[in-house]
């Protein structure tokens, strides 16, 4: 009777500490890593017309297929790569940088520094 009781309170015990554990671990790692809809939909994009670019072909480094006239194109603010809005947006559900280099896709609250400099002035 006593071990009975004994054996209850160690089962609770212990599933109480793996509901503890499990609580701590999923704090520790939240199940998505993509980026916030709010940033995606941040992200520029464009109507891409090939007269623009000199005839430049581009192409969707995630369905490996040429961007067309007239599809809508996200580029990256940081890398100036170039995906099909549609590609980009299901990659950034689970992923964070560019599929091309690594880029970070958010874009930087840098200032340009290039500017600066080419415009400096002596004093
Ligand atoms: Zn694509
Ligand atoms: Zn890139």
């Amino acid at each position: 009777m006593m071990t009975a009781l004994i054996s209850i309170c160690i089962v609770i015990f212990f599933i109480s500490r793996i509901s503890d554990l499990t609580s701590v671990v999923s704090q520790v790692n939240p199940p998505k890593n993509g980026l916030d809809p709010t940033i995606i939909a941040s992200l520029p994009l464009f109507l891409y017309k090939r007269n623009d670019h000199d005839n430049d072909i581009i192409e969707c480094s995630i369905c490996l297929s040429i961007i067309e006239d007239g599809e809508l194109v996200r580029v990256l603010p940081n890398c100036k790569h170039n995906f099909h809005v549609e590609c980009i947006d299901k990659w950034f559900n689970y992923h964070s940088t560019c599929p091309v280099c690594r880029t970070e896709a958010e874009s930087r609250l840098l200032p340009e520094p290039r500017e600066g400099v080419v415009n400096h002035t002596p004093p």
